[in-house]
């Protein structure tokens, strides 16, 4: 990896698995449901598949970097035969984004065959890799997920099945890690003990489903049957499905930047609807900082639910301000902060007619290093808004993520060493208002499980002693 790229391995990733028990081609509904969670990775994507009752180890994988729909082609979806597969999308940051890295991750040993998919951080994969390497292993790739595969194939030596196996792996790994495995004749979910990344379980006829969100099963007409609790491992068989929860820690750790951020508006996790979470954070705003205005615009697309309950709760006319060129992928993509600059004006323009004249209240889901926000406004006021109010509907990120989501280190947060009204000047805003740590739980229905380290430095899991994000570089 090249030392001089943006030394962080973030990732935030989408899993997908499918098992069909009527031994129909998997493939193309894996496809479909990657299709649906792209927004959780853009860099990479795979999908591998085999037949339950096949030769073992005759896994057909596709892999490689780019988008779904880059990757993928009528051609070799059509040739993947099999009825049980998994998928994945990538996002990492850029020093880990080659192509060994891409998942899902195919391993042959003495029992079978292991497809895995990641998404999650762990926090102690160099320790666990360290102690491997020593041990004689040999790795392919610098990703943790690595670190797990291999864990759950030694553990299958002495363990009776893949279950057991796996929560053999689960003892010795930290941090966070949903993953959806295709053993031989096996489709295995595992969510860990705090359930940091979300996952949940679909049906449709004969088949069943495991994905990173329920919006996947809506695409590929699954219904929704439950998600996978954080701890617990099922495994979906020809016989039905078994769980385990023995592992789930006595408090949960939901990353709460899933329903504030990352997760699309139209999933639900633990029966909280992403679009409902954010409506409630603008409602919050209003509340704590009203200020008188003419219009409520949100920035496309996690800004606009919350300015839509901005709206509500204030009374003041919701309009749409950006417009945003659809063909342009999340901002992070380029991590090179002179790229990410131009990238806010590729993204989105200004509807001059709406905001001409007026006083706008814009609201964002975040503000990280202020790039977005400084850009945003200037466009606002050059397209001649007279008075700008930003509103931003989580608290001011303080800390890194060390599982799962790509928050970069203290030193490039914004609100690390800057007062909210440094920030407000900063970013050339009339006024700055963030939600109040305090309501954050209002955004799940007051459920106090969830992970805010980001915002509160306290983690649910300690964080690793050194920050590991960019050790694999070395
Ligand atoms: P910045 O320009 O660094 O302040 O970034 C803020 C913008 O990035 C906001 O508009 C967010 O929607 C977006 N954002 C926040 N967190 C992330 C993340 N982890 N990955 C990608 N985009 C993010």
């Amino acid at each position: 990896m090249n030392k001089n790229e943006d030394p962080k391995l973030g990732e935030e990733c989408g899993v997908f698995g499918m098992y069909d028990l009527d031994g129909e081609d998997v493939a193309s509904s894996i496809y479909y449901g990657l299709f649906a969670l792209q927004h959780r990775g853009q860099e990479s994507c795979g999908i591998a598949v085999s037949e339950t009752d096949g030769p073992l180890r005759n896994v057909s994988t596709v892999k490689g970097m780019g988008l779904v729909n880059e990757v993928f082609n009528a051609d070799n979806l059509g040739k993947m035969k099999g009825d049980i597969g998994v998928g994945h999308v990538r996002y990492s940051t850029a020093g880990a984004s080659i192509a060994e890295n891409t998942q899902p991750l195919v391993l042959n040993y003495i029992k079978g065959t292991l497809a895995l998919a990641h998404n999650g951080n762990l926090t102690n994969a160099l320790a666990l890799r360290q102690d491997l390497e020593e041990g004689g292993a040999i790795f392919q790739t610098t990703i943790d997920s690595e670190v797990i595969a291999y864990l759950i194939a030694r553990e299958r030596l002495k363990a009776g099945n893949v279950e057991t196996a796996v929560k053999e792996a689960m003892k010795k790994i930290r941090g966070a890690y949903s993953l959806v495995i295709a053993s031989p004749r096996k489709l295995i979910g595992v969510r860990d003990p705090y359930g940091f990344r979300p996952l949940c379980i679909g049906k449709r006829d004969n088949a069943y489903f495991l994905a990173s969100e329920s919006c996947a099963l809506d695409t590929v007409g699954a219904e929704f049957v439950r998600d996978v609790e954080p701890g617990e491992i099922v495994a979906i068989t020809s016989t039905g499905i078994t769980s385990d929860k023995s592992l789930a820690a006595p408090n949960k750790g939901r990353c709460i930047f899933e329903y504030i951020y990352f997760a699309r508006p139209d999933s639900y996790f633990d029966g909280t609807c992403v679009h409902t979470s954010r409506l409630t954070a603008g409602r919050i705003l209003a509340q704590d900082h009203p200020v008188e205005a003419d219009i409520v615009v949100g920035v496309p697309e996690s800004g606009n639910p919350a300015a839509m309950g901005y709206a509500m709760e204030s009374g003041i006319p919701y309009g749409t301000a950006f417009i945003k060129n659809s063909y342009v992928g999340r901002t992070f993509i380029k991590p090179k902060q002179s790229s990410r600059e131009s990238s806010v004006m590729v993204k989105l323009n200004v509807l001059r007619e709406v905001v001409q004249g007026k006083r706008v209240v814009m609201i964002d889901d975040s503000i990280v290093r202020g790039t977005t926000s400084a850009r945003i406004v200037k466009m606002l006021k050059d397209a001649g808004a007279k008075e700008v109010h930003v509103r931003i509907s989580s608290p001011p990120f303080l800390y890194p993520c060390y599982f799962g989501t790509d928050v970069p280190s203290r030193d490039q947060l914004i609100a690390a060493d800057h007062s909210v009204e440094e920030i407000c000047r900063m970013i050339g805003a009339d006024s700055l208002g963030y939600l109040d740590i305090q309501r954050l739980s209002e955004l799940i229905g007051g459920d106090e499980g969830y992970c805010r380290g980001c915002f509160s430095g306290n983690y649910p899991v300690d964080p690793p002693k050194e920050d590991i994000r960019g050790e694999y570089e070395k």
